[in-house]
């Protein structure tokens, strides 16, 4: 297993991992239309919710049109220096699409020197864990918001496992022991680990410090507590506001580190967090500044 030290020095430059967001910036590729499971906030027409923002559709990219788009980004000489992490993030599951594993096969044959970062619900991770080892995949998220499958029943309508359906407590205690296992098999490879949680007021918030003990103790580098957008069946749920959503994430702090300029980036955006400078297709001229 990886050192926290030597976790630090691996994250240099990853914006969402630690690294100066104010310098370093993402380009994400939304090559990952499939999902396998259904989340309860998610309304499966919208970017992916384990790290993008719903209400904004990206425009599906296949592996090939999404290495000419980092072509033209790297060759940007206002966008290409900041860039330093490919990522793919939906707007579906990553592991639920076999795009995903060409385009990184893609993106690492041309631009070696670019982290490749992935955020998936962990469901296939298990199954899917060494050939991202061999993709050389440097950093993993995964979505995790209940351990206890009770409460993972309520989060998660369903999942797609090996050819079946599989429904309520079944279907979470399928997912979480993936999760955890996924998680802890990343961190053998020596991958940088976070964890994204969603925080459903009146669902899972004791959950969350289970989670932060238990992937503290997986090796995982940072976790991510998100605000529930509120939609499908969540929709009547109101958002944890700011001052709880601080109060969480400090007391979670004595437990793993918290990563807290999330902003729910669109499953194709480029750029620094939070100043994107485009989603352009690919072939269309990129501004000229940041
Ligand atoms: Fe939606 Fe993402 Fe959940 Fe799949 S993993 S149901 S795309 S939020
Ligand atoms: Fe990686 Fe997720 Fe950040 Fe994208 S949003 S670069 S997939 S950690
Ligand atoms: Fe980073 Fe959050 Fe944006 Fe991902 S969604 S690039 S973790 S800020």
């Amino acid at each position: 297993m990886a050192t926290s030290c030597d976790q630090l020095k691996k994250i240099q430059g990853h914006p969402c991992f630690g690294g100066n967001h104010h310098k370093n910036g993402r380009m994400h590729l939304a090559v990952a239309p499939r999902c396998n499971i259904k989340c309860g906030y998610c309304t499966r027409r919208h970017d992916c919710a384990n790290e993008s923002r719903p209400g904004v559709t990206s425009r599906l990219i296949t592996p090939e049109e999404a290495i000419i788009k980092v072509r033209e980004v790297m060759a940007s000489p206002v966008v290409g220096p900041i860039i330093k992490v490919i990522g793919i993030a939906g707007p579906g599951d990553p592991l639920a699409n076999e795009e995903t594993f060409e385009t990184f096969r893609l993106v690492g044959e041309e631009f070696p020197h670019l982290m490749k970062c992935m955020s998936t619900n962990g469901l296939l991770l298990p199954d899917a864990i060494d050939r991202l080892h061999e993709l050389d995949l440097h950093s993993l998220t995964v979505t995790l918001n209940a351990l206890d499958p009770a409460v993972g029943a309520r989060i998660y309508g369903h999942i797609g496992y090996h050819g079946k359906v599989f429904r309520g407590v079944e279907a979470a205690e399928i997912l979480v022991t993936n999760q955890l296992e996924g998680i802890r098999r990343a961190v053998g490879y020596g991958m940088t680990v976070k964890v994204n949680t969603v925080y459903i007021p009146g669902v899972n918030e004791e959950q969350v410090p289970l989670i932060g003990r238990k992937i503290k103790e997986l090796g995982a580098f940072v976790m991510n507590i998100m605000p529930l957008i509120p939609q499908a069946d969540f929709a009547h749920i109101s958002p944890p506001p700011p001052e709880e959503l601080d109060r969480v994430r400090k007391r979670n702090e004595s437990i793993i580190g918290q990563f807290k300029h999330c902003r729910q980036c669109r499953a194709d955006a480029v750029g620094l967090i939070g100043r994107d400078v485009t989603v352009a297709e690919p072939g269309t001229p990129l501004p000229v500044a940041v």
